[in-house]
């Protein structure tokens, strides 16, 4: 099956919103083993997205339009899509509701205009919007298909992963072989080194597949098998997955499209019943948000405090003044006290603490992207570790948050 994207929006073509919903879209499907071969970008304007409509259909099976959704005026796409089908649009019950609702609920008046946004094809199928108004539809006709999805990022990421991904993935599955994904996640190996060491791997291999992808401070591989079933591809996952382990396991943190190192920190502390509580500097309460950001996160997350100014270091959080006196903040020394304060502050399992020079400037000699990151634990010696990013001042700090996870996994 060979798809195409049309991103449509006049802010796309002008170079004021980047084109996200492309690379996104293009990324979910590969994994599901469609071929993109075009994307196209067209601006709100129904001729134009037309002739874009006539162009795809031609050497596309799968056209998959993103924007125009909404209830104003440039909002085109449905319509225009409609008109060239000839394909008649109704009112989704069950969409309407939900914008009648939120219309009472929050005491504004609806519009006829807001309608629109639940009318779908007759002979095609909805997708709802759990994070807005607009809804997805679907529509086949001849040889071609037509996923329409909604331009806000978080609407149509949101949609895709929770309906239309499993929905094409029954579809693609019945066209074809048996496709399947696995993502595997590296956390302190950078991109090039990682395909080193799997070079010959990599290139020997034509089912499955291995490709390799740096990411924010990580690298991901995705293996891809094709097959009659599910179970001949994840065997053949399976065999190619321990051969990576086996060569390069001390990285590996785990696997799945959506998983994270903080989600992996979570689940684990969870499932050891531990408790973890934080005392940072130059992130500046980044590690304590990366950690509510897991649902239910209460469970180990107990609370932390942000001690940005020296006084704070001592006044609030108790490190002895001797410590930042004749060592610095920048030091083992006041790492372990901050990790040790906060546990007993916190009264938590483990404490955990971040301290160092995020940059550009130096700090107390230390070079930006010196950091320490101090660990203390209810029942064992506390230790701290030394690190020299190189990343610019947002990088080093989210650099510190991904080592000070990775630390807590191992
Ligand atoms: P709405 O109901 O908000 O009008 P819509 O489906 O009509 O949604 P658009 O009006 O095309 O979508 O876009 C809404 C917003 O979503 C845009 O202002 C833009 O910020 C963002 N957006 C649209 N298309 C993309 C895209 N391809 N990539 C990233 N962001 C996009
Ligand atoms: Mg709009």
């Amino acid at each position: 099956m060979i798809a195409e994207i049309i991103c449509i929006g006049t802010e796309l073509l002008m170079g004021q919103v980047v084109n996200t919903n492309a690379t996104y879209i293009a990324d979910n499907l590969s994994q599901l083993g469609v071929n993109a071969y075009f994307q196209t970008v067209v601006g709100d304007n129904v001729d134009r997205i037309e002739e874009a409509i006539k162009i795809a259909e031609k050497r596309s099976d799968l056209l998959i339009f993103s924007g125009g959704l909404g209830p104003t005026q440039d909002d085109v796409t449905k319509q225009t899509v409609a008109n060239c089908l000839n394909e008649p649009l109704v009112l989704d019950q069950e969409a309407l509701e939900q914008i009648e609702t939120f219309f009472k609920k929050t005491n504004r008046e609806m519009t006829e205009s807001n309608k629109q946004q639940a009318l779908t094809f007759l002979n095609g199928r909805s997708f709802q919007n759990k994070n807005g108004h607009a809804i997805g539809t679907w529509i086949e006709k001849g040889q071609n298909s037509y996923l329409l999805l909604p331009g806000p990022p978080k609407e149509l990421k949101l949609m895709l992963e929770d309906s239309v991904y499993p929905f094409l993935e029954v579809r693609v599955g019945k066209n074809r072989d048996f496709i399947i994904s696995k993502t595997l996640r590296f956390y302190g190996i950078g991109e090039s080194t990682l395909v080193n060491r799997l070079n010959d791997l990599i290139e020997k291999q034509t089912n499955p597949t291995i490709a390799p992808y740096a990411g924010e401070h990580e690298v991901t591989l995705r293996i891809t098998a094709s097959g009659n079933g599910v179970e001949e591809c994840e065997k053949m996952i399976k065999k190619v997955t321990d051969k990576i382990i086996d060569r390069v396991g001390d990285y590996y943190y785990g696997e799945g499209y959506n998983n994270s190192l903080v989600k992996v920190v979570g689940n684990l502390l969870r499932d050891n019943k531990k408790t973890i509580s934080a005392a940072e500097s130059l992130t500046g309460g980044l590690f304590q948000s990366q950690m509510v950001s897991i649902p239910k996160s209460g469970d180990f997350f107990v609370g932390g405090i942000v001690t940005y100014h020296t006084e704070i270091k001592y006044q609030v959080l108790g490190v002895p003044e001797r410590v930042i006196k004749e060592y610095g903040v920048v030091s083992e020394e006041c790492a372990i006290s901050m990790a040790e304060n906060c546990l007993k502050l916190f009264g938590t399992d483990i404490g955990i603490s971040f301290t160092g020079v995020a940059g550009p400037e130096p700090l107390e000699g230390n070079e930006a992207g010196t950091v320490w990151i101090g660990l203390s634990f209810k029942n064992k010696d506390s230790v701290a570790y030394k690190y020299h990013f190189m990343h610019n001042r947002e990088g080093n700090r989210q650099r510190t948050v991904m080592q000070g996870l990775d630390l807590l996994r191992r």
